[in-house]
């Protein structure tokens, strides 16, 4: 059985269908979590008087911003959701994609200290499955200068792609990608860069699909959907249609 991948979307923490792991984990599946933090960020950056630059539904990040970034995704963040995670009877053990290092990243020109990974070391991840844990993965890879910021949707679909995970299922606050009103149910990575330029997919949708459309030309199927209902984690594992579907090819 191959590990299964799940990115928690920033509105869409503990609850839900998280309260499916302990479930998934008690049939031997082994779960790696990644999750996001923008908006908590955001607020953090106000507080503190910082600016907040987007290009392209990512985050321009200066040295200052970086520093903060890393203390809310790293810190508050992580450590709140491994704990709502433990409530839940799940043993998460928060890391930054640093620790290990187990994302590596190459600088993304123009955005500062945000980072593309360009390889995945699983052996930190491997040693806390081994010890009977659920790494809990905050988006932050090392690279030439230190620590880097990357998209939370990118981290994990990177991570998915470099544990040959099964499933990266991206937890977020909507259906799937919607087109009036309704998930379209399946897209191959082609069609999601359509997606993009025509505008349907807008905001973090573009980042998402583009992910998305990342970990199915490496291989991994990725689920974009809805991470407020309990029991969607556990039906999609078990091969329900739920969200939509990126994938390569004929989808069965
Ligand atoms: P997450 O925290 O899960 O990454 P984001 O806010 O980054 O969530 O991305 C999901 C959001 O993308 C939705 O809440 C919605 O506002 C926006 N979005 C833009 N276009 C679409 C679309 N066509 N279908 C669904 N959501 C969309
Ligand atoms: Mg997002």
């Amino acid at each position: 059985m191959k590990p299964v991948v799940v990115k928690i979307g920033g509105s869409a923490l503990a609850g839900g269908a998280l309260e499916d792991l302990p479930g998934i984990l008690e049939t031997g599946r082994e779960v790696a979590l990644v999750h996001g933090g923008g908006p908590r960020l955001t607020r953090t950056l106000d507080a503190l008087g910082i600016p907040t630059k987007f290009h392209v539904g990512l985050r321009v990040t200066d040295t200052e911003t970086l520093e903060v970034a890393e203390m809310v995704f790293a810190g508050s963040v992580n450590k709140a959701l491994s704990r709502e995670l433990g409530a839940l009877g799940v043993p998460a053990a928060g890391i930054s994609g640093t620790d290990g290092p187990t994302l590596l990243v190459e600088p993304v020109r123009d955005l500062g200290r945000v980072g593309e990974v360009t390889r995945v070391e699983p052996r930190l991840i491997e040693a806390l499955w081994a010890g009977g844990f659920v790494p809990v993965v905050a988006p932050l890879g090392l690279g030439p200068e230190g620590a880097y910021n990357v998209n939370a949707d990118a981290a994990a679909a990177a991570l998915a792609v470099g544990l040959g995970a099964e499933h990266l299922f991206l937890l977020t606050d909507v259906d799937g990608l919607l087109k009036e009103g309704k998930a379209i149910p399946a897209l191959t990575p082609e069609e999601c860069e359509g997606y993009v330029e025509d505008g349907l997919a807008a905001g973090g949708m573009v980042p998402k699909l583009r992910a998305a459309a990342e970990a199915a030309r490496g291989g991994v199927g990725a689920r974009i959907m809805n991470g407020n209902r309990k029991g969607a984690l556990a039906g999609a594992i078990a091969g329900e249609e739920v969200g939509t579907l990126i994938s390569e090819g004929v989808v069965a």
